[in-house]
């Protein structure tokens, strides 16, 4: 059992959220129970997820994308009143981080997609006016493009939206989770041969055959699995409380 509140000063501290200027708050955004016992992890705090978490007996949760953004409707009403309405009438905290986590070298979605896709990081730069948001490096080998496409479609475990195409063999890569499908110009600044991304958008199609780079689209939600995953094992390594992750599967 862990006391929330060190948890989240736990957390925090770890993905320095204090030097990432974001468009939600990161760390505590629901204050449910003072005192951790079990936390689940997800990609997005939505209904379903809160429901399969509160089944999984969650004194608390932990997920990439929370509530607030900048932008949005401050009022509580509908899709928004319900999941706060059921965090609060079953005690149980949100805690949620975004653009720290996707950011950090070692939990975050990209350095985590590195690991899996067998990617050595070179080197990270800012985007967006943030600091090492988008990554780069290389495989140990080079793949045909064909190869390289079916290879993230396996780690990911579903199917990608590929388009354009390198001259070359897949070497050098840049990626970075999510709805980041705007960074590709920046990634061809790199001279890389792929960019891996969640999303993509009708331009991003244009901008990858006209710049013969290969570019994939492996999924919003798919592409930001990994980060909560390896944050809750920290938890549960370091401190007193046990994680576990809930996958409700999203085809965006
Ligand atoms: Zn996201």
């Amino acid at each position: 059992m862990e006391q929330r509140d060190h948890v989240v000063d736990y957390i925090n501290r770890t993905l320095d959220i204090g030097s990432i200027t974001d468009y939600c708050p990161n760390g505590l955004q629901v204050a449910g129970r003072e005192e951790i016992n079990h936390i689940v992890s997800g990609v997005t705090a939505s209904s379903r997820f809160l429901k399969a978490a509160i089944d999984a007996n969650a004194d608390a949760v932990l997920v990439h994308h929370g509530y607030f953004w900048s932008g949005e409707s401050p009022v509580l009403t509908g899709m928004k009143l319900k999941r706060i309405r059921t965090l609060l009438n079953n005690n149980v905290s949100l805690l949620a981080y975004h653009l720290p986590l996707d950011v950090h070298p070692e939990l975050g979605n990209n350095a985590q997609l590195a690991k899996r896709f067998g990617f050595e990081v070179e080197g990270r730069v800012a985007a967006s006016g943030t600091e090492g948001l988008l990554f780069h490096g290389r495989l140990p080998r080079p793949m045909a493009n064909t190869d390289f496409i079916r290879h993230i479609a396996g780690v990911l475990g579903r199917g990608v939206t590929a388009v354009g195409r390198s001259d070359r063999p897949i070497e050098r890569v840049a990626w970075c989770s999510g709805g980041a499908q705007r960074f590709l110009p920046q990634a061809v600044e790199l001279g890389v041969d792929a960019y891996i991304s969640g999303e993509i958008s009708e331009q991003t199609t244009h901008e990858a055959r006209e710049n013969q780079v290969l570019f994939i689209a492996g999924g919003h939600h798919a592409t930001e699995r990994f980060g909560v995953q390896a944050l809750g094992e920290n938890l549960s390594e370091q401190l007193q409380l046990t994680h576990q992750f809930i996958d409700v599967d999203n085809p965006a």
